[in-house]
């Protein structure tokens, strides 16, 4: 008998489940049934489709029992792939999965105790330890005669040895610790199933002893009991999605959802269709109420899968909705794709390319709808997945028009949420542009000088706060034929002049110039204009230049050898510093002021001075005087 330690990381997670989600411990039975259901999958897709496993006949079942005196058993048999000694070491010895590290790693305290979390991340079987103080597990993989009995009691180590089974498939023997022999009943394990696991596709039954009362009696005077073996099937395994829309109630769908998704929330809303004609498919598709936990990491899980009739085929394929709908939840159910389709061939696929590109066409559309008929409910589904949609603007070109609709905006005229169509129709008639500021915080944008002038004559600025807007706004040129602009690149500036401005703009060239030579190559440029009308001065790049604030997300994102552009400065010819540097005769004098000016304006748009020592000498000397 072999004796080994779990990986560290499994010791960490069995001590988290067993102290942090201690109150909600009943989820272990619905994590080892989703395991036997995957166990059964995978082999009928293989007897389908693996020579070595073709016409392998079997009757997928799933099998509960247990014991109610004694030491109580609770026991959950499949005959589905099975394990052998090396699939028992990497699956129930280690987490395989590196995402599931990450999650374990940045849960916070209260995250902790919120079981709905575990399960998405492939922690599932340990939290068996939950209610059993050892667990046995049997197991023959299909295929092979060897059998395998691997035993823990969850501490730091397990053993495995040989065993027998008579046919393949995996026994899971929970010895119950004390304070769970409440599973080890019939009612309680029929409920459970019932919650949480009634739409698994394969049967699964419940053996237990019916008690009968005799009128007889014993020699106590008691009621005779006799027992009776009984063999139920306690689920309605049925696919949800293969039955038609109106014999569907709502709360099967939702309940639907929540148990094969593991969220405690309903979705915010689903959508299910079937095509019929060339290509025959159904799909059924969840909107989250709240983003997955991992939507913003580069591993993360999808969470659609894709079954052939009713077969399933894969949950683990990025490619069948595209990475910025990776937060919708669902099923592709397809009639026509063959069984042994690989994941190599599903991307060329011509029938998975039309499944998946009319399946973005309705789900974008679905969106619209929401959008257009009930703004509350689409201001919780924009607060969690603005950010991705707005990536499907430069990742998906064919939808970009769909999309352009869909995404939001904050602005600087009011709180929540605008869309380009709902900034058009209030553009006041002179206005030519949409005007938007992007690069940097929320609240620092909308407080940036540059709004000021817009502000004045009632034009609203769009604020852009997510860290992509800036690269992303730059690949959308126009709105229905609208230029789009940004406040911090020059070419919005002409577009507010007045001819009062060009006058004032001409008798102030001589101050310009002077600020221009001392500020030498530190910037691009230096530029009048009656656009801020309180603050002294603001930092804008050229129009095609990246904004600063871009520009050194960049360099901290690695890349390294962009040539640096440097800003035009942009002065406010009625403040009393610019009055100030244009009576000075000291060259010295002009520079400190000059950089001062420059700095201070880096600063409010939330950056850096370009040289933080030089500004504080210099600002001390001025303070000093
Ligand atoms: P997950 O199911 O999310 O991968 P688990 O910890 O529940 O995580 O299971 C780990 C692995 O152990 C599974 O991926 C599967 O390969 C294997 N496994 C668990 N239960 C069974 C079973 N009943 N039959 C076959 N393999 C199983």
């Amino acid at each position: 008998m072999a004796n080994k330690k779990f990986k560290t990381e499994v010791a960490d997670l069995l001590h988290l489940l067993i102290h942090s989600l201690y109150s909600n411990k009943e989820i272990f039975l619905r994590e080892l049934i989703s395991n036997a259901s995957d166990a059964l999958d995978k082999l009928k897709y293989l007897s389908l489709t693996e020579d070595s496993l073709k016409g392998y006949s079997f009757d997928p079942r799933i099998d509960i029992s247990f014991t109610e005196e004694g030491e109580r058993l609770l026991v959950i048999k499949d005959n589905g792939i099975g394990m052998n000694e090396e699939d028992l070491n990497n699956n129930l010895g280690t987490i395989a999965s590196s995402g599931t590290k990450k999650f374990l790693a940045n849960l916070t305290d209260d995250q902790k105790k919120d079981s709905n979390l575990i399960g998405q991340f492939g922690v599932g079987f340990y939290s068996a330890f939950m209610a059993a103080k050892k667990i046995t597990v049997i197991s023959r993989k299909a295929g092979e005669d060897a059998a395998y009995k691997w035993e823990s009691m969850g501490e730091s180590s397990y053993s495995i040895e040989a065993a027998e089974r008579e046919e393949q498939g995996t026994t899971i023997i929970l010895h119950l610790n004390e304070d769970s022999y409440e599973y080890a009943n019939r009612w309680e394990l029929e409920t459970l199933v019932k919650k949480y696991s009634d739409h698994i596709a394969y049967p699964i039954y419940l053996e237990y002893d019916q008690v009968h009362y005799e009128d007889e009696k014993d020699e106590e005077g008691n009621p005779k009991k006799t027992k009776e073996h009984k063999i139920e099937k306690i689920n309605s395994s049925s696919a949800l999605w293969r039955r038609s829309k109106s014999s569907i109630k709502d709360e099967e769908y939702k309940e639907f959802y929540k148990n094969s998704y593991y969220d405690s929330e309903d979705p915010l809303f689903y959508l299910h269709t079937k095509a019929e004609g060339t290509t025959e498919y159904t799909t059924l598709f969840y909107i989250p109420a709240k983003a997955p936990m991992d939507m913003n990491y580069a591993d993360y899980k999808p969470g659609v899968k894709l079954y052939v009739k009713r077969v399933y085929i894969t949950d683990d394929d990025k490619t069948l909705l595209p990475p910025y709908l990776r937060f919708v939840r669902g099923i592709i159910d397809s009639e026509d794709l063959p069984l042994n389709v690989s994941r190599e061939i599903l991307q060329e696929n011509r029938i998975m390319s039309t499944i998946r590109n009319s399946s973005v066409k309705k789900i974008l559309s679905e969106f619209q709808k929401i959008s257009d008929g009930n703004p509350d409910l689409y201001e919780k589904f924009i607060k969690e997945y603005n950010r991705p949609l707005k990536e499907g603007l430069y990742s998906d070109y064919m939808n970009r028009d769909a999309l352009l609709e869909l995404i939001r905006f904050k602005s600087s005229d009011r709180d929540g949420y605008v869309s380009l169509k709902m900034y058009k129709e209030r553009m006041p008639e002179d206005q030519k542009s949409i005007y938007y500021i992007a690069g940097g915080r929320e609240d620092v944008l909308k407080k940036s000088p540059l709004i000021e002038a817009y502000k004045k004559k009632g034009y609203e600025v769009l604020i852009m706060a997510d860290d992509i807007d800036d690269i992303i706004i730059s690949s959308v040129p126009t709105y229905s034929e609208i230029p789009l602009k940004a406040i911090n690149k020059s070419g919005a500036i002409e577009e507010i002049k007045s001819a009062d401005d060009k006058v004032k703009e001409e008798a102030k060239q001589g101050v310009k110039d002077k600020i221009k030579a001392a500020l030498g190559d530190r910037v691009k440029d230096v530029i009048i204009s009656s656009r801020l009308s309180d603050s002294p001065s603001a930092v804008v790049v050229d129009e095609n230049d990246p904004t600063v604030q871009t520009q050194r997300l960049l360099k901290a994102m690695g890349a390294g050898d962009m040539p640096e552009v440097k800003p035009i400065l942009e002065i406010n010819p009625d403040s009393p510093i610019i009055l100030k540097i244009e009576s000075l005769k000291d060259d010295d004098k002009v520079r400190i002021y000059s950089e001062v000016l420059l700095d201070q304006a880096l600063l409010q748009e939330g950056l850096m001075p370009q040289d933080p020592a030089q500004f504080a000498k210099n600002l001390s000397k001025l303070l000093s005087e």
